[in-house]
C-alpha cells in the first residue's frame, strides 16, 4: 500500500469529530445537510471532498457507528445523473430528499426482452404536447414497491439507431397508469417487481437531459462511483465476509476435514487478492489517476467470491443450509450439541438462528447476474481492457441466445 490515512489529529478528522460530538445520533437529513452523505459532490449537497477527505469522513462515521441513509439507487445512480444533466429545478426538487433518504428511488431499466442487450428496450415514450405518454413494461424493479420515484429509460424515437432513440425520465411510482406486480425470489423475499405502464402521462419537465440522450445518461453513474475502501461483504459489499465465516469456524474450534480446510484456505486467499486489488484501485484514485484494469476485474472477482463464501458456508453447515433460519452460526451450535465431530465448537458462542447466512446462500446465484452478468462483464474486459475484437452484433430482433442458436444451426 503506497498511501497512509492521515493522522489522528488531521484537522479534517477533527472537524468530523466535532460535528459528531454535536450530533451524536444524526438523522439522514442532518447527515445530508452537513454534506456527509455525498461528500465528493459540490455544495450544497456535498463539500467537494477529495478522495482522501472522503476516506477520512467514511472512517470517522464508521468509528462512531453512524450509517448513511439506505437509498442505494437514489444516491448511487439517480442522484449523480440528475446532478450531471438535470435542470436546476430538478436538482433542487429531488437531490436533497435523495441524499437524506426521505425519498427512496428504484431503477426501471431492464425489460423482459432487454437485459444484457439493454439498448433493445421497447417501452415507448410518445410526445403529446407538454407530456410523454409511456407504454410498455419493465422487470426486476428492485424495491420498486417501497420507492417514491424511479429512473426510467424509454424509446422516444423508434426510427433512430438503437442507442440514439432513448430518453431518460424521472417517474413517480404513484402516477396514474403505473402498476407493479410483485416477483417473489427464491429467498422468499419480495425483492423485485414487474412494472407496467399503461398510458402513463409524464410531464416534459420529468425528462432528464435532451430527448435522445438517455443512453449516454444511463451510463453517467459509472464515472460517479464513490471511493470504496472496505466493502468486503460477500453480497455486493453488504452481508457477511469470508473473514466472518472463517472467524466463526475458528471460534468453533476449526475445521477438521482436510477438504474443508482446503476450501476455507482458498477462500481466504481469494479475499486477500480482492482486498489488495481494492487497495490498488484506491491508490490510483488517490494519486489522481484513472484506475486501470484492476477496477474492471474487481466486480467479476467479487461476485464470484460472494458465491464461494456462501457455498463454503453451506458446506460447513451441511444439508441444514437449505432450511430457513439456518446458517453457520446456528447450525454449528446445533451440530456440536448433537455430538457431531467434523467441527468442534463452543456452543455458547453462537446464536441459534442465523437468517443472514441462509438468505445469502439462496441469494448468491443472483450476484453474477445483477448489474451486468458475468458474461457481459467478461466481454467488457475482453474488448475494453484486452483489446480483443468486438463480439458480432446481435441479429435484428433476436436475443443473444437466439442469435447464437441461429448461427450454430446455420453452420
Ligand atoms: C439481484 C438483481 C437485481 C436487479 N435489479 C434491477 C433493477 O432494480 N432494475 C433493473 O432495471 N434491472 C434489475 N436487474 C436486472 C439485471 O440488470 C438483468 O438481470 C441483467 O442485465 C441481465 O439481463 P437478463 O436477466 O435479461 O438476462 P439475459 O441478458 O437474457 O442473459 C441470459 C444469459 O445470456 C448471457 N448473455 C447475454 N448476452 C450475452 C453476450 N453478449 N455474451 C455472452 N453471454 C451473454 C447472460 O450472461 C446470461 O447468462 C436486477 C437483476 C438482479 C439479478
Amino acid at each position: 500500500m503506497d498511501f497512509d490515512l492521515p493522522s489522528q489529529d488531521d484537522p479534517r478528522r477533527l472537524d468530523v469529530r466535532r460535528w459528531l460530538a454535536d450530533n451524536p445520533d444524526p438523522t439522514g437529513r442532518e447527515l445530508a445537510e452537513a454534506g456527509y452523505v455525498v461528500p465528493h459532490w459540490p455544495a450544497p449537497y456535498g463539500i467537494d471532498a477529495s478522495p482522501m477527505h472522503q476516506l477520512i469522513i467514511d472512517d470517522e462515521l464508521a468509528r462512531a457507528g453512524v450509517t448513511r441513509p439506505a437509498n442505494a439507487i437514489g444516491i448511487g445512480w439517480a442522484g449523480p445523473t440528475i446532478l450531471a444533466a438535470g435542470t436546476e429545478a430538478q436538482q433542487r426538487r429531488y437531490l436533497p430528499k435523495i441524499i437524506s433518504g426521505e425519498e427512496i428511488w428504484c431503477q426501471m431499466f431492464s425489460e423482459p426482452d432487454a437485459g444484457s442487450d439493454l439498448a433493445a428496450l421497447a417501452t415507448r415514450a410518445v410526445r403529446d404536447g407538454d407530456q410523454y405518454v409511456i407504454n410498455g413494461s419493465k422487470i426486476w424493479t428492485s424495491g420498486g414497491h417501497g420507492s417514491q420515484f424511479g429512473i426510467l429509460i424509454a424509446r422516444t424515437d423508434p426510427d433512430a439507431a438503437k442507442h440514439r432513440g432513448i430518453s431518460y425520465f424521472i417517474c413517480p411510482t404513484d402516477i396514474d397508469g403505473l402498476t407493479m406486480e410483485p416477483i417473489i425470489d427464491m429467498t422468499t423475499a419480495h425483492s423485485f417487481n414487474q412494472t407496467f405502464f399503461d398510458d402513463v402521462r409524464l410531464p416534459v419537465e420529468m425528462r432528464v437531459g435532451e430527448e435522445g440522450d438517455g443512453w449516454r445518461l444511463a451510463k453517467v453513474t459509472l464515472s460517479n462511483e464513490r471511493v470504496q475502501l472496505s466493502s468486503s461483504g460477500s453480497l455486493w459489499g453488504a452481508g457477511p465476509s469470508a473473514g466472518d465465516l472463517l472467524d466463526l469456524v475458528r471460534a468453533g474450534g476449526g475445521a477438521v476435514d482436510p477438504r474443508r480446510r482446503q476450501q476455507l484456505a482458498a477462500l481466504h486467499c481469494e479475499a486477500e487478492v480482492l482486498r489488495l486489488n481494492r487497495l490498488r484501485t484506491l491508490s490510483a484514485t488517490l494519486s489522481g489517476k484513472t484506475p486501470g484494469p484492476e477496477a474492471s476485474i474487481q466486480k467479476i472477482m467479487a461476485d464470484e467470491h460472494g458465491q464461494h463464501v456462501m457455498a463454503a458456508a453451506a458446506a460447513v453447515v451441511g444439508p441444514e443450509a437449505m432450511l430457513s433460519g439456518s446458517g453457520p452460526a446456528g447450525a454449528l451450535a446445533k451440530r456440536a450439541r448433537s455430538g457431531a465431530t467434523e467441527i468442534k465448537i463452543d456452543t455458547s458462542r453462537f446464536p441459534d438462528v442465523d437468517p443472514v447466512w441462509h438468505y445469502g446462500f439462496l441469494f448468491s446465484p443472483a450476484l453474477t447476474l445483477g448489474g451486468g452478468t458475468f458474461a457481459v462483464q467478461r466481454n467488457i474486459v475482453a474488448e475494453q481492457v484486452l483489446g480483443l475484437p468486438r463480439e458480432p452484433n446481435l441479429q435484428q430482433g433476436m436475443t443473444w441466445a437466439e442469435t447464437m442458436r441461429s448461427r450454430t444451426t446455420a453452420r
